[in-house]
């Protein structure tokens, strides 16, 4: 039927090929802006006439896209689409519905350069990090196309006498898909198509600040041959739009990824029953981490020195607005010093500038963002030593902060626990591995987290004790791939769900159990 999956390859843009590749798609994409996204309900794309802008965070004067936002009424109008597109949708053979999302990939292959450009401008990713979500969407695409097939197939039951028993799963209906912009095709491919894969249909709510970006979806998912009303595009404020989503009594299921604050809100008003609602919604929440790195002092040099490099990529790497960066450095005190004045070193090496010219560092996302991660810089200065930059990048047209380095930062410190979301540091000291452990458990979060070691009994004990969904040892905290490494996390960084594992399609399902008496 279809080739097992694999990943999907990243663009090595040392190739000058490809570098030139890249640089025309650049070119052309930008010769198209301002782009202009509509609302989508049903396949109909609709000008509400109320737009907002979404603008490229690297050059803040260029406007990217002007956005069409959808308002209370048309969430209604949107639900009317998905329950009727649901009637058949529902009801079409997983196989189907797969091949149609495996030509949807082929078509986002063809589309790749052109993509990684557009998000390259909206987002301020370089070039290696936009090609990483395409590569990562690709993925979702043909991951969850077959996991709907391998979900179809009939379940095993324990025989008994007298009856012809059946176990299968049957989709939930038409919900609401709610991704954040840190990866902005990916994460709400993977959301939407999780959904549509297994036989639900859509409202899709882009992030404000990645809505062109997220249009991306409906076009090659149209392009496969989608029928209308299976995914319906509404680009609008998250207290507008998404709020009217969450609280619809004719909401089915909620899939969120987001912020903390956002995901309880989510949580709490999706539980309350609305008049006329005849079930409870499924909320699925992927929130925030506050994820740390432990460096143990049984290292060779030749770990030490990759853990210098994994630890500036964890936590620098997308200016650390990714949920698995890494924002609390735990090291043993033997190696304190040195770790940190190395790491210094790396750190002074970092450029800065526009995500176009591929600086490893661009601009965080947006104003806001910009100045809650300098007053939490402020708050550094109370709580710790500052090493290493501590302020904005004056002379560039975007929202630009330095990486921030905090030493001496106590592990209840408010910078060690709550997310930034910026490329801002703390360094916290521990006195041995046990306590090491003890601190990097001791937040709220529990996503994901790295340790550096030789020693066996230490990465048994953490293999065990440390507490977050996604642990690595020896290598980086980020850069978690499809069905390689399941990504979802515990406590308040979620509802416990793997993104890209072979769990994933069940959220969107139900079990149906039919039993015959034989007669
Ligand atoms: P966010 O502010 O929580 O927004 C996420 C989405 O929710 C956006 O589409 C937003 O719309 C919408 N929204 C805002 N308020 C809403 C409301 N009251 N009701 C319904 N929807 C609402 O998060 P973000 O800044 O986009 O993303 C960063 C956060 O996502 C970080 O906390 C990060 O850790 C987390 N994250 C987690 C994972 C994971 O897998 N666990 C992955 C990536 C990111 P607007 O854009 O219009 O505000
Ligand atoms: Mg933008």
């Amino acid at each position: 039927m279809f080739e097992p999956f694999r990943n999907e390859p990243f663009t090595n843009f040392a190739d000058p090929g490809n570098r030139k590749a890249m640089e025309e798609a650049l070119r052309e994409v930008r010769g198209r802006f301002p782009l202009e996204i509509p609302v989508v309900i049903n396949g109909e794309r609709i000008h509400t006439g109320k737009t907002f802008t979404s603008i490229n965070p690297s050059r803040k004067d260029e406007v990217v896209a002007q956005v069409h936002a959808a308002d209370a009424e048309l969430v209604d109008r949107a639900l009317d689409a998905a329950w009727k597109a649901f009637e058949t949708w529902g009801r079409l053979p997983a196989l189907e519905r797969a091949s149609l999302l495996i030509r949807a990939a082929h078509i986002l292959r063809r589309r790749k350069a052109e993509v990684t450009a557009l998000m390259v401008y909206e987002v301020g990713k370089n070039w290696a990090e936009a090609d990483a979500d395409v590569a990562e969407t690709i993925d979702y695409l043909e991951f969850y196309a077959r996991e709907a097939v391998r979900y179809a197939e009939p379940q095993p039951l324990t025989p008994f006498p007298g009856e012809i028993n059946e176990y299968f799963y049957i989709p939930l209906g038409a919900g609401a898909v709610i991704p954040p912009w840190n990866f902005p095709l990916a994460i709400l491919t993977g959301m939407s198509v999780g959904a549509i894969a297994a036989g639900n249909t859509v409202v899709l709510k882009p992030a404000s600040d990645s809505a062109a970006i997220g249009f991306v979806l409906v076009e090659i998912l149209e392009e496969a041959g989608l029928p209308p009303g299976v995914l319906n595009y509404l680009p609008g404020s998250g207290s507008v739009v998404g709020e009217a989503l969450v609280k619809h009594p004719r909401t089915r299921f909620v899939a969120f990824t987001g912020s903390r604050d956002v995901g309880i809100r989510i949580y709490e008003e999706a539980a309350k029953v609305q008049p006329g609602q005849i079930w409870l919604k499924r909320v699925i929440a992927e929130m925030g981490g506050k994820d740390a790195i432990i460096v143990d002092d049984r290292l060779n040099d030749r770990l030490f020195e990759e853990a210098v490099k994994a630890v500036a990529a964890s936590a620098y790497g997308y200016q650390g607005q990714k949920c698995s960066a890494a924002s609390r450095l735990i090291l043993l005190d033997s190696i304190h010093d040195r770790f940190l004045e190395a790491l210094v070193e790396e750190v002074k090496k970092i450029s800065i500038g526009p995500a176009d010219e591929n600086h490893f560092m661009g601009p965080v996302i947006n104003a806001s963002a910009e100045a809650k991660i300098l007053s939490y810089i402020d708050i550094g200065r109370q709580e710790g030593t500052l090493v290493h930059g501590g302020a904005r990048v004056e002379d560039l047209p975007g929202f630009y902060i330095q990486p921030t380095i905090f030493k001496d930062v106590a592990p209840d410190a408010r910078i060690a626990q709550e997310e930034i979301f910026g490329p801002v540091l703390a360094v916290i000291r521990a006195k041995d591995f046990d306590e090491a452990l003890k601190i990097a458990n001791g937040t709220q979060y529990g996503l994901t987290g790295s340790v550096y070691t030789l020693d066996r009994e230490h990465i048994a004990h953490a293999r065990r004790e440390f507490h977050v969904g996604n642990l690595y040892f020896n290598r980086k905290c980020t850069g978690a791939l499809v069905d390689v490494h399941p990504f979802g996390g515990f406590n308040m960084s979620g509802t416990d769900s793997k993104a890209g594992g072979r769990d994933y399609l069940l959220l969107f399902l139900q079990g149906k159990s039919v039993s015959e008496k034989v007669r």
